[in-house]
């Protein structure tokens, strides 16, 4: 048998980040059931950090990662894990209710945007078109994240800190044993006083093999297509163009241009593959409000974004689970937000309570907490 401070199950960004945090006050261990982490969905991201997006708790979280991400300990990374890339919302004349609201809650998350004409939406992204567009909203501060150097740079680091990784270890049992807890993973027997789950869309599958009530946990699939730019265009300086109601998003990918069609389709937890009516969706959505001709689709996949009830993440200890901790419901911000969701983490569960700095941008352990929830059995 095993014996460590942490045991944390998900080698995601969200397990990744939080094994990286928690060595520094223990042994940890990071259980991955497949062979390569990153695999489900924080490899099928669209890498994006918006301040304006989801809710009032996770645009908290994005504003405390935000400057580990632009400005990383040393020797975390060897190159830069993020570039600036604005994000331009558009809207036609029957979405301009959509775009004010739009403006008015980036506001709110204290983002910085600025309203422009179709012409200098155009500007911008000279593809849109003409006859589709009546405003448009520009967030400057958005950030394109290199996902795999991120995913990469906490491994290396909690490696590097003395953590042990164990992928192909599939966690299977998960038992209390007097003050800790007996995890099964890989036909081995792990054993710690503190388990996270960080299972991703599995959490609640996970949380069952622990004997806590479910979270409500509702993994909801996303499609994303690739495509290539007209001959000659400079995609490089697009902005990622998202429509106001979010019915579809568009960005330059490489040397490519990566399209979604912002599907939200309820799913079990699996390996999320794209449904053909939703990759033909994303192209006709682009091609309406675009010259673009989509004559080829590169490469299509999906990947499922999981939320509980009020899209906020859950990061707790579990109140009738003693040691047993969620990490859970990143939904469509577990990238941007999850240098500091890993840091709040690792304050609950060493301290009893969040990082003197992200309370100081008015986060809130009873925002983020398992209580808040109407759990089931
Ligand atoms: C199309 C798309 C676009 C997105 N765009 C953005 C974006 O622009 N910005 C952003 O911030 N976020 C974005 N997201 C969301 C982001 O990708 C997720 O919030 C984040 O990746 C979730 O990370 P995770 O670690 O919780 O889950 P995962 O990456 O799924 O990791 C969970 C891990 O747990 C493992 N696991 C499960 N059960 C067990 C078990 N029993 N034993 C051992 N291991 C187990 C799984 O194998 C998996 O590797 C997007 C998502 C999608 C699909």
């Amino acid at each position: 048998m095993s014996s460590y401070d942490f045991i944390v199950i998900g080698a995601g960004i969200a397990g990744a980040s939080a094994a990286y945090e928690l060595q520094q006050h223990g042994s940890a261990v990071l259980l991955e059931r497949e062979a390569l982490p990153g695999h489900h969905t924080t490899g099928r991201s669209a890498a994006f950090l918006v301040d304006s997006y989801g809710s009032a708790t996770v645009g908290r979280l994005t504003r405390g990662g935000r400057g580990f991400l632009e400005q990383p300990p040393d020797g975390f990374a060897d190159h830069p894990l993020v570039a600036p890339n604005p994000v331009l919302w558009i809207g036609r004349e029957d979405q301009r209710a959509s775009l004010a609201a739009a403006l008015a809650s980036g506001r709110e998350a204290e983002a910085e945007l600025r309203e422009v004409d179709p012409r200098g939406a155009r500007e911008l992204c000279p593809v849109l078109r003409e006859d589709y567009l009546a405003g448009a909203v520009v967030e400057p501060n958005t950030l394109y994240i290199d996902v795999a150097g991120l995913l990469e740079a906490f491994l290396r680091g909690f490696r590097k800190r003395g953590g042990e990784l164990a992928t192909k270890a599939e966690v299977t049992r998960i038992e209390p044993r007097g003050d800790a807890w007996e995890v099964d993973a890989g036909g081995r027997t792990w054993h710690a006083p503190v388990v996270v789950n960080a299972a991703g869309a599995w959490s609640d599958v996970v949380g069952r093999l622990a004997g806590a009530r479910s979270i409500g946990l509702q993994p909801l699939r996303r499609t994303a297509i690739t495509f290539d730019p007209p001959t000659g265009s400079e995609i490089g300086t697009w902005p990622l163009v998202i429509d106001a109601d979010e019915d579809f998003y568009l960005k330059p990918e490489g040397a490519q241009l990566l399209a979604s069609p912002c599907d939200e389709t309820p799913s079990e937890p699996c390996d999320a593959s794209p449904d053909d009516y939703d990759v033909a969706l994303a192209a006709d959505r682009v091609q309406r409000a675009t010259t673009l001709e989509i004559r080829h689709i590169r490469r299509s996949w999906a990947g499922l974004r999981s939320f509980v009830a009020d899209r906020s993440p859950v990061i707790g200890m579990d109140p009738e689970r003693p040691g047993f901790f969620w990490l859970a419901g990143q939904g469509g911000f577990g990238i941007m937000t999850s240098p500091a969701a890993a840091r709040a983490a690792a304050g609950l569960i060493v301290t009893g309570s969040l990082p003197e700095d992200l309370q100081a941008l008015g986060l809130m352990q009873a925002d983020l907490s398992v209580d808040r929830l109407s759990r089931r059995d």
